[in-house]
C-alpha cells in the first residue's frame, strides 16, 4: 500500500496548529462445487446494495460466515463485516433458517445442512457506517448509475473451512456503465457480467471498477497493462494519462530485469470530489493487489499534478509484485482473514518497495541526483516522527495494535532508509557489483509466487547469500532498536550533509512543513500571522521576514482565531492546486502600510541543510555511489 495524506490537508492542519498553539500452496478443493454469488447494482437501495450467496451443501449441522476482519496489504483492523446488514439465511424452498451474529464479522447457521442461500445488503465505505476508518482505496463507493468501485473484501464473504473453494461472481449493472478488472470475465453483456474466481483469496484481489467507459490499454514488452479511470466531474480521461505510465513502468521493467514475470497489469483509478477528500481527512493512495491496483485521488487536481502523483503511487504499487508478490512469508501465504498473524518482515514487503520507487527513478534517468538526495533527506526528515527504537521486526510482527499501528507510516520512511544502508553495505562488500535488488532478483527465483519462505528463517538466508556486515545491520538496525547514523552510511558513497535547495510542496511553506508565516500577538494581543521564513518565490516578490501577512491571490484572510479555521483554510487552499505558471498577489502590512505584492508561482524552493555530494570525497567513494546509483 502507499497513503498520502494530501498536501492541501498535510498544511492545513499545520496552520491550525499554529492557530491552536499561540499556544499457501492450495489443496485440491474437496468440494467439486462452486460458491454463486451474485450482486445486483441496478436495484440499488438507500445506498447500499444486494448480494445473495449460494454454497455447495454443508455435511456439518453448524457452519459460520464470516466478512475479513483485515485484509492483505493495509496492515489495520478494518472489519467490513459492519457494513452488511439484514444477513438472512434460507432454505431450498425459501423458508428461513436460524442465523445468529457472533461478532462483529461473523453469523453462526446452526441448521447448515439445510442452507441454500444467505442474502444481505451491503453499505459502501465511502458513506457507511464509520466509513472513513476505511483507507478509500481498499473500500467502496456505489453511486447509482454512475460508479461503483467493488472491493469485494467488504461485500463478499466465506464459509468456514471453505476458503479454497472457487467462485462464480455474477453481477447485474446498468447498461451504461461496464466493469474493469483483471478478474477473469467469463460472459460478459450490457447489463450482466459473469466472473471467475479461483479461491476467496481471488475475490480479494481483485477489485472491479465500474464506470462509463474511460480506459486505455497498451503493450509493455510482454505484460498487458489497463488504466480505467472514473472522474465524477468528468474532466480526467485516461489517454492523457497513458504516456506517463507506459514511460515509467517501462523504466521499472528494465531495472527490475527478469524479477518480473507479470502477464498483465491494471490500474483502476477512482476520483472523489473534494467533499469525500475531506470525509477521508485528506487520505489518499493506492493499494496493491498482484495483477491490479486500486488508486484514490482527488478530482480537483491539475493534470499535471495528477500525473506525478500517479507516477509515485503507481510505482511503488507496481514494486509489489516483486514482494510481497514474488518473496513473502507463509503469514502472507494463508493470510488469515478473522485471526490475522503478522510477519516480521514489512522492512521488505513495503520498505524495499518504497526504496526502489525511488531508486529506479535515478537509475532510469527519470530524476537527478540532487532530486534522489532531496528525497531521501525528506525520508530521514519524515522518520523522526516515528519511534527510532522500536525494533522493525517487533513492530512488523505486532503492528496491527498499539504501540506498533501508530508507527505504521515509518514503513515508507525508515523502511526505504533500512534498504538503502543495506543496499549501500552490499555494493561496498561486493566491489559494486551486488545489490538489495540483485539480492530480491535472487530471493524472487527461488521462491515466486507459489512458495512462501518461513518468516524466521529469511534473515539468516539473506546473510548466508551475502556477507556478515549484512548479519550486523540486520541484528542491530532491523531485529534491534539501535537508531541508525545516516551520515556514516552516505559518507561511503561520497555524500555529506551541506546547504542545498529543496522544492517545497506550496508557496505556503518556508521549509517542509513549515510555513513561512507563524501566529503573534500584536500590542493590542490581537493574533496576527507574521512572515518568520522566506521561500524563493515570495523573497522574488519582496515579501520581508517581519510583515504581516494579511491575504492570499486577492483574499483576506479574517481574524486569527480557531473559530475561523474554515474560513482561513478557504484563503489557503486553492493555492495546493495551482500550476508554476500561475500569477498571483500575496498582501501584507509593513511599517503600517499595506502592500500588494505580486508574481509568478514557479517551483518554490528553501535552503535547507540537505544531502549533497561531497567534493573532498576519494574516489572509491565516488565509484561506489555510481555502483548504488546507476548499476
Ligand atoms: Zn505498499
Amino acid at each position: 500500500m502507499k497513503n498520502i495524506l494530501s498536501k492541501l490537508f498535510f498544511s492545513l492542519t499545520a496552520a491550525l496548529l499554529f492557530v491552536g498553539c499561540a499556544a499457501l500452496r492450495t489443496p485440491k478443493s474437496p468440494f467439486a462445487d462452486v460458491i454463486q454469488t451474485r450482486i445486483d447494482l441496478v436495484d440499488v437501495q438507500d445506498d447500499k446494495v444486494q448480494i445473495s450467496i449460494t454454497p455447495p451443501p454443508f455435511k456439518e449441522n453448524t457452519t459460520v460466515f464470516y466478512i475479513p476482519q483485515i485484509v492483505p496489504g493495509t496492515y489495520e483492523y478494518s472489519n467490513f463485516g459492519r457494513f452488511a446488514e439484514n444477513v438472512q439465511a434460507f432454505d431450498k424452498k425459501g423458508n428461513p433458517l436460524e442465523i445468529k451474529k457472533r461478532d462483529e464479522n461473523s453469523w453462526e447457521i446452526t441448521q447448515a445442512t439445510k442452507l441454500a442461500r444467505l442474502t444481505y445488503w451491503v453499505n459502501d465505505t465511502f458513506d457507511g457506517p464509520d466509513g472513513q476508518e476505511i483507507y478509500p482505496m481498499g473500500g467502496t463507493n456505489f453511486e447509482k448509475n454512475q460508479t461503483f468501485l467493488l472491493n469485494l473484501h467488504s461485500m463478499i464473504g466465506y464459509f468456514k473451512g471453505m476458503k479454497e473453494i472457487p467462485y462464480r461472481l455474477t453481477i447485474s449493472s446498468p447498461k451504461k456503465l461496464v466493469p474493469f478488472t483483471s478478474l477473469p470475465v467469463l460472459s460478459k453483456s450490457d447489463t450482466l457480467d459473469v466472473f471467475d474466481a479461483q479461491r476467496y483469496f481471488h475475490i480479494i484481489d481483485n477489485p472491479i471498477l465500474y464506470s462509463e467507459p474511460n480506459a486505455v490499454s497498451f503493450d509493455l514488452g510482454e505484460i498487458k497493462v489497463g488504466l480505467a479511470l472514473y472522474s465524477p466531474s468528468g474532466t480526467h480521461q485516461a489517454t492523457a494519462y497513458q504516456a506517463a505510465i507506459e514511460e515509467m513502468m517501462k523504466a521499472q521493467k528494465a531495472f527490475l530485469g527478469d524479477a518480473n514475470d507479470t502477464p498483465s497489469y491494471d490500474i483502476l483509478l477512482h476520483l472523489m470530489d473534494m467533499e469525500r477528500l475531506q470525509y477521508f481527512g485528506g487520505m489518499m493512495g493506492a493499494l496493491e493487489h498482484h495483477t491490479s491496483t486500486t488508486v484514490v485521488f482527488v478530482d480537483d487536481m491539475p493534470a499535471g499534478e495528477l500525473t506525478q502523483s500517479l507516477v509515485d503511487v503507481v510505482s511503488h504499487e507496481f514494486f509489489h509484485t516483486l514482494t510481497p508478490l514474488n518473496v513473502h512469508s507463509e503469514e502472507i501465504h494463508n493470510f488469515e482473514y478473522n485471526t490475522p498473524v503478522m510477519s516480521k518482515h514489512l522492512w521488505m514487503y513495503e520498505g524495499t518497495t518504497e526504496y526502489f520507487a525511488n531508486l529506479f527513478q535515478i537509475n532510469q534517468g527519470l530524476i537527478d541526483e540532487a532530486d534522489f538526495y532531496n528525497r531521501l533527506l525528506e525520508k530521514i526528515n519524515y522518520a523522526q516522527r516515528y519511534d527510532d527504537t522500536m525494533s522493525f521486526t517487533e513492530m512488523s510482527a505486532g503492528i496491527v495494535d498499539e504501540p506498533y499501528q501508530s508507527n505504521y507510516g515509518n514503513v515508507y520512511q525508515k523502511g526505504a532508509l533500512i534498504n538503502m544502508c543495506l543496499d549501500i553495505i552490499i555494493r561496498e562488500q561486493s566491489g559494486g557489483a551486488r545489490g538489495i535488488l540483485s539480492v530480491m532478483q535472487e530471493l524472487a527465483r527461488k521462491y515466486g509466487k507459489e512458495n512462501p519462505f518461513q518468516d524466521d528463517a529469511l534473515f539468516d538466508e539473506i546473510v548466508e547469500m551475502t556477507y556478515p556486515e549484512v548479519g550486523k545491520f540486520i541484528e542491530n538496525h532491523i531485529v534491534g532498536g539501535t537508531p541508525i547514523d545516516y551520515s556514516l552510511y552516505l559518507a561511503k558513497v561520497g555524500l555529506i550533509r551541506g546547504e542545498t535547495d529543496a522544492a517545497l510542496p506550496s508557496v505556503l511553506f518556508q521549509e517542509a512543513g513549515v510555513p513561512f508565516f507563524a501566529p503573534q500577538p500584536n500590542e493590542d494581543g490581537i493574533m496576527e500571522y507574521v512572515i518568520s521564513g522566506l521561500n524563493s518565490t515570495i523573497e522574488a516578490m519582496g515579501a520581508q521576514i517581519g510583515d504581516i501577512f494579511l491575504g492570499l491571490d486577492g483574499k483576506i484572510l479574517p481574524e486569527i482565531k480557531r473559530e475561523n479555521a474554515d474560513e482561513i483554510n478557504a484563503v489557503f487552499q486553492p493555492s495546493f492546486l495551482w500550476e508554476a505558471n500561475k500569477e498571483f498577489s500575496i498582501t501584507v502590512k509593513r511599517n503600517g502600510e499595506m502592500l500588494t505584492l505580486t508574481g509568478t508561482l514557479g517551483t518554490p524552493t528553501a535552503k535547507v541543510n540537505g544531502i549533497v555530494e561531497d567534493v573532498l570525497a576519494n574516489e572509491a567513494a565516488v565509484t561506489l555511489r555510481k555502483a548504488w546509483l546507476f548499476k
